[in-house]
């Protein structure tokens, strides 16, 4: 960033421009375009970059939200048969025979990765 007396020190009045100091400046706007064109395209890409991240959110989101879905049904079908009775704790309500059963022993057990 120039600050004010930056610029007009070297602030050049037009009658006064050589074809030297013209050439700098083509040259100096050029450079610009390029940079103005680069920093366009990064952005380009940064927007192309977080559409597939919110892409790829939104399908991990979809996936963990159908694994929850999933692990409840089994919970739901996996149930202490005698809950609230004398007997609870006797069996499953799937038929697995114990309580709690193997499958909601293994949803329960620790995670491995
Ligand atoms: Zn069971």
């Amino acid at each position: 960033m120039s600050n004010r007396s930056d610029r007009d020190r070297v602030r050049i009045r037009l009658d006064d421009l050589t074809h030297d100091q013209l050439d700098a400046l083509y040259e100096r706007l050029e450079d610009l375009e390029a940079e103005t064109a680069k920093l366009i395209r990064w952005h380009r890409e940064d927007g192309v970059a977080l559409t597939k991240a919110r892409r790829a959110v939104e399908h991990l989101t979809d996936r963990y939200r159908g694994a929850e879905a999933a692990t409840a049904r089994v919970r739901d079908l996996h149930r202490d048969a005698y809950a609230d009775t004398p007997d609870a704790g006797a069996s499953c309500t799937a038929g697995c025979g114990t309580w709690p059963c193997p499958t909601l022993t293994t949803l329960d057990g620790p995670h491995t990765n």
